[in-house]
């Protein structure tokens, strides 16, 4: 037999990979433990008892870090984006009228989302480096009326959070409109409290604060949504997205799809590990994680792009100083260093996370001396001593919280 195309030459993935693996300190995907990365290395049956008892853990331990007592959450095979996906493309429809609320890249996603399913959408854009305001909200809400209103809790290109969140999810409700809450960077890393709140839907991915992998996301409706989901004019343009369908496998062990199993499992993992830490433990880490991190990057010199009111704990932005590259010094970084920090969509900054397992001591006193003996290879004039000095009194006094 002759076949068209021979077999191309391989190359074993050990040689593609670097011997030490880059330390993940941007905006995600971010470092996993051990017990996520064992998961992931496992398949079972997407079918049967076992898997139901994993599924039943995760809504359990999904239903925690939300904050709600909904039984309708989803998981999903794809990124952030296809949770978004799924929670825009089953409240929104031709004919639907939906508020975007957009101070960047991913909260402006939402409503991209919308248009393509065909909803009628507006948006309230931010001043640069600042959230959306209630009162802009308040008067959008007062000029027409709106089926859905979409925002995102912490906007990660610009490091932003929306810090009247709660405000204006209790004016979108008392409007009469739905609410989509992008909670990626977010959900285990500073307080959400869906029922509370008022948050109809919310979404997470695996890759940023919950600390699992990338490709199996979340989505969690109330009963309020889910009688929008229900009321979608049928049939919903997405078939693996449609959260009736979603619901077979993940209310009541039927088959949809195959369910990316090992990612099920490894987002089991990183549940559960949120949830013995606990929330109140876990926040306290992240804030205190991050601002110390925050300090010391400001006792080297260098300044923060978003303002400290509106300033997003999970992703700190840092505006490059004049003659920087962006992209040398992340190479450099990398190749120095073995730190990886991330760019930017469009604007002269450079991003640090401070997400899950980035929140750990030894990774921030690694994190803030390659950043500063990279920045001032670059020309930028730091002390970087002070930096280390201040991060280390932001860490002081609370060891027990950064042990793994
Ligand atoms: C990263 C991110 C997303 C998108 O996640 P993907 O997994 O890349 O689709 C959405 N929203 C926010 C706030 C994010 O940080």
């Amino acid at each position: 037999m002759s076949f068209a195309i021979p077999p191309p030459p391989t190359t074993p993935l050990a040689t593609i990979l670097p011997t030490e693996p880059l330390l993940l300190m941007g905006a995600g995907p971010v470092p996993i433990p051990q017990a996520v990365a064992q998961a992931n290395g496992v398949i079972i049956n997407h079918l049967g008892p076992t898997m139901d008892r994993v599924i039943r853990n995760v809504k359990q331990m999904a239903a925690y870090a939300f904050q709600t007592r909904s039984d309708k959450i989803i998981g999903l095979a794809g990124p952030a984006s296809a949770a978004m996906e799924m929670a825009v493309s089953n409240l929104c429809w031709p004919g639907r009228r939906v508020l975007c609320l957009k101070s960047g890249t991913f909260s402006g996603r939402l409503g991209e989302m919308a248009e393509r399913v065909g909803a009628e959408v507006v948006y309230v854009c931010s001043e640069v480096g600042r959230p959306v305001t209630l009162a802009q909200v308040q008067k959008a809400l007062s000029e027409r009326r709106y089926d859905v209103v979409t925002m995102a809790h912490g906007e990660t290109s610009c490091g932003v959070k929306m810090v009247e969140l709660v405000e204006i999810c209790r004016a979108a409700k008392e409007h009469g409109a739905l609410t989509i809450v992008d909670a990626v960077v977010t959900l285990s890393a500073m307080p959400v409290h869906m029922d509370e709140w008022g948050i109809d839907v919310g979404v997470t991915g695996g890759q940023k604060a919950l600390s699992s992998i990338p490709g199996v996301s979340l989505c969690a409706f109330s009963a309020d949504a889910w009688n929008a989901v229900e009321a979608h004019p049928k049939p919903q343009p997405h078939w693996c997205y449609d959260a009736l369908l979603a619901q077979r496998f993940w209310g009541s062990q039927q088959y949809h799809y195959t369910a990316p199993v090992p990612g099920v499992l490894a987002l089991h993992e990183a549940l559960r590990l949120v949830a013995e830490e606990t929330l109140e433990r876990r926040f306290r880490r992240h804030e205190m994680s991050s601002l110390a991190m925050q300090a010391g990057l400001q006792a080297m010199g260098l300044t923060l792009f978003a303002p400290e009111d509106v300033r997003l704990n999970s992703v700190i932005a840092i505006t490059l100083p004049d003659g920087i590259d962006s992209a040398r010094l992340r190479e450099y970084m990398a190749k120095a260093f073995r730190v990886e920090i991330s760019g930017a969509f469009g604007l002269h900054t450079v991003r640090v996370g401070q997400m899950g397992e980035q929140c750990r001591s030894h990774n921030l006193f690694k994190t803030l001396y390659a950043m500063g003996m990279s920045f001032s290879r670059h020309g930028a004039k730091l002390d970087v001593a002070a930096g280390m000095a201040a991060l280390e009194q932001g860490l002081a006094g609370d060891h027990d919280n950064f042990v793994e």
